[in-house]
């Protein structure tokens, strides 16, 4: 592991910049990665042009699934919805900047899993999270 990206995750986990609730809120979805004891709660406010203008994140888990959530929140801030929809794991990878083997790989993509449960329907949902 990449030492500078290694600080980076250590630090956004320690001084979190999007942690918080937003109530109220447009999109909102929490959810859990077993495996690991992860929880990550999401919130997200659009303007009428579906552009995200502020998000926050809150929860409880390892380094990697909070920075993970904290540099997500941190990107879709001005972001369209589309654009929101369109996030993959290629990209969250990019923002930690590090490889992660399988059971890390979950902890990092449950803040993406949540955010996209948020933002999709229940019944595009299914067919999004098998893609993930
Ligand atoms: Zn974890």
């Amino acid at each position: 592991m990449d030492d500078l990206y290694r600080e980076q995750i250590i630090d956004r986990y320690k001084h979190p910049l999007m942690k918080g609730t937003l109530e109220p809120n447009d999109y909102s979805y929490e959810d859990d990665n077993p495996l690991c004891g992860d929880r990550i709660r999401i919130d997200m406010r659009v303007d009428e042009k579906d552009i995200v203008t502020e998000a926050a994140f809150s929860g409880t888990g390892c380094a990697i699934s909070q920075a993970s959530a904290d540099l997500l929140m941190e990107s879709v801030v001005g972001k369209s919805l589309d654009e929101v929809k369109a996030l993959t794991k290629e990209d969250i990878l990019e923002l930690l900047g590090i490889e992660l083997g399988p059971v890390r790989l979950k902890c990092a993509l449950l803040s993406l899993k949540v955010l996209k449960a948020g933002v999709y329907g229940l019944d595009e949902l299914e067919e999004e999270l098998a893609r993930i």
